[in-house]
């Protein structure tokens, strides 16, 4: 049996194998399908109408392809770079089981790209009389390839036309076909032929560029008729016809089909060039993504030094490694811990300054210790068994919202530590956004800086943030959950402290002696909305949060927390509460209870407000990129809050992850990507 595949290395089922091992030829059965794609520097050439085709097929054959367009993607990457070769055609060929075509090769098979002369001249065919079974789906089928070989060698012909029954030429037994007469283009009916992908793109940009085409039978009798002749292909772009049989045709001068044929190169370099600067985009994102959570940077609340970890000074350092690799010169780590760097401007506008944030450290609430992150491909919408052993399952009946990404491909941990996508994520998405800027100098932009900060977890990443020397004039914070997200509102927030003396008597002669404090302490709790805790409120709601209590006869302290979006409503809460300590101050005739009150920050709409186009722009991003946004209060504080207050104004933008500080943390794929499309489309809009 001959072998198809070349070079040494073929992709089965996503596992690379050697071409001297592994033979696709041998499991080739009649059902099988296949495509064949054009690989041009290392750019599988329409690869998503390939794709779409060859999911076409395996439904004309009532079965399913049972992987992901990703998986195919990442199986024709995997075998370019193995193979290391860039320019030549692939064969990804699907054998099917009962329902499913579950056996998927991709490999390079020997290609043929006709030289100049071909073209210049017009190439011999020959007629030959068949039918396919099944006309528009790509079937292998041996004895026909064999029978028609034979034949185009015999009459040194470079393709066979296939006529059928009727009497009428259908297509190339490996191209499409297309007549010219009087300006017009003429192709054979589309039921009634393989629809070739660059047959698609012939009719597309045919229509986009006035020509007029005709869909018809056309007669092995009226060929003669017909100005000129011309054939398509994944190898052979637009090839002229010289001669069907003995007529004679002259193609290779014809007008429409020298016009068609540069429309169609100019078409498919665009697309070369378009995805090349896609792949370069997100080419190292998910890589980035992998290597910072396997880099422990867990923050330590009870530490004194700035950072709280050394772990984190070490990320520090690789990420200005990073930063100056893709070619930010000024790219410094301080002695606090803080990564920023600057890309200059390529332009003279008068463009913002804009800064982009993420933090290195991860919440101390679990560990990071060998993150060791999994690579769900193409999610299917059940149960996601992280770790057997400990019976660790991140299931769609826990965390509903799993089921949006179904298709998608997620990374998510192996149960035994947190992922750290928060914020590391962050930091990917923007170092690969800025990535792509400094690769596309053509995109104009203004100064655009970036800011790593450490000890977010533990409240302290706006401490020794020197904003003046960032020098934006506003900056996001990448920092949100699920894809979408985008925050500029945040708790107004303050703590108070309550103290209350009681006098401690024995209690068989207390009678009108004893204060108990702890019974002021019940008493002081009930005066307070008993409706406005955590437990009961959502949204906008504010809250008086009791966190923490103790105390004796003689002395009881209560803690709390006081939140509220709306700052009339936050100051409205203090009040209330000083209110119930005087109360019962008066009640019980003495100062019994002291209220220690301080306001811990505030919410950063006030700071946004002035400066509201930011969260605009940001909104308009996302929705041009196809990302629906999702804006809601954050309950809670952000760095960028405080930021705001520091005079660096600072809405938050998603990363894509879900279910942070916890062994059920993962993230889409896709959602990461789309969170640099964000950056670099809120970057562009501000360049306009
Ligand atoms: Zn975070």
């Amino acid at each position: 049996m001959d072998k198809e595949a070349i070079f040494n290395f073929l992709v089965y089922n996503g596992e690379v194998y050697s071409t001297s091992e592994v033979n696709p030829a041998k499991s080739i059965k009649n059902s099988s399908i296949y495509e064949v794609i054009r690989i041009i520097e290392g750019i599988p050439l329409y690869l998503e109408e390939h794709i779409e085709r060859l999911r076409k097929s395996a439904h004309l054959l009532n079965k399913k392809l049972s992987v992901s367009d990703e998986e195919i993607i990442s199986y024709i990457h995997k075998l370019i770079d193995s193979n290391k070769e860039y320019n030549n055609n692939i064969k990804i060929l699907c054998i099917g089981s009962e329902n499913d075509f579950d056996e998927i090769y991709v490999y390079f098979i020997k290609s043929f790209y006709p030289p100049k002369s071909f073209y210049k001249e017009g190439i011999h065919t020959v007629l030959y009389k068949t039918e396919r079974q099944k006309p528009n789906a790509k079937i292998f089928n041996k004895n026909l390839r064999n029978l028609i070989s034979e034949k185009l060698q015999k009459e040194k012909a470079f393709e066979a036309l296939l006529v059928n029954k009727n009497g009428d030429i259908t297509e190339g037994s490996r191209s499409n076909l297309f007549f010219v007469k009087d300006e017009k283009i003429y192709t054979p009916p589309a039921s009634k032929v393989l629809l070739g992908v660059t047959r698609k793109k012939i009719l597309d940009l045919c229509k986009r560029n006035n020509i007029e085409v005709v869909e018809k039978d056309i007669s092995v009798n009226e060929i003669a008729e017909y100005d000129g002749v011309f054939i398509t292909g994944t190898s052979i772009d637009v090839l002229p016809v010289k001669t069907i049989n003995n007529v004679k045709f002259d193609s290779s001068e014809n007008n429409i089909i020298l016009t068609l044929s540069k429309i169609y190169i100019k078409d498919r370099e665009d697309y070369v060039n378009q995805k090349r600067k896609e792949m370069f985009k997100m080419g190292k994102l998910i890589d980035r993504f992998l290597k910072y959570v396997k880099m422990e940077t867990t923050s330590n609340s009870e530490s004194q030094t700035y950072p709280s970890t050394n772990s984190q000074l070490d990320f520090a350092r690789v990420l200005v490694e990073e930063l100056k690799e893709i070619g930010l010169k000024d790219a410094s780590v301080d002695s606090n811990g803080y990564v920023m760097a600057t890309l200059p401007a390529n332009t003279d506008r008068d463009i913002p300054t804009i800064g982009f944030i993420a933090h290195m450290d991860t919440s101390p609430d679990m560990t990071a210790k060998n993150v060791n992150p999994q690579i769900i491909k193409n999610y299917d919408g059940s149960d996601l068994v992280l770790n057997s052993e400990k019976n660790i399952v991140l299931s769609p009946k826990d965390f509903p919202e799993l089921k949006k990404y179904i298709g998608e491909d997620l990374i998510t941990t192996d149960g035994t530590t947190l992922l750290g996508a928060d914020d590391k994520a962050g930091i990917a998405e923007i170092i690969t956004a800025i990535e792509y800027l400094v690769n596309n100098p053509e995109i104009e932009h203004g100064t655009v800086k970036v800011a790593f900060t450490p000890d977010e977890e533990i409240g302290r990443g706006a401490d020794k943030f020197d904003v003046e020397k960032f020098g934006a004039d506003f900056a996001y914070t990448i920092d949100g959950g699920e894809v979408g997200e985008l925050e500029y509102e945040n708790f107004n927030a303050a703590y108070a402290k309550v103290k209350i003396k009681g006098r401690n008597v024995h209690p068989g002669s207390a009678k009108n002696k004893m204060i108990n404090s702890i019974l002021i302490a019940m008493k002081f709790n009930s005066m307070l909305p008993a409706n406005e805790i955590p437990a009961h409120t959502e949204g906008y709601e504010g809250f008086y949060h009791l966190n923490d209590i103790n105390g004796n006869v003689e002395e009881t302290t209560l803690y709390y927390i006081i939140r509220d979006h709306d700052r009339d409503k936050f100051e409205e809460k203090k009040r209330k509460l000083m209110k119930v300590a005087e109360y019962l101050n008066d009640d019980i005739g003495e100062k019994v209870i002291e209220v220690e009150m301080k306001d811990q920050y505030y919410n950063m709409k006030e700071k946004i407000k002035p400066v509201i186009h930011i969260v605009e722009i940001a909104e308009k991003a996302m929705k041009e990129v196809g990302v629906t946004p999702i804006i809601k209060p954050i309950r809670g504080g952000t760095d960028g809050a405080r930021l705001s207050y520091m005079g660096l104004p600072c809405p938050n933008i998603f990363t894509g992850g879900h279910n942070f500080h916890g062994k059920f943390e993962y993230i889409p794929i896709k959602s990461m990507k789309k969170a640099v499309e964000v950056i670099i489309k809120i970057i562009k809009l501000y360049s306009k």
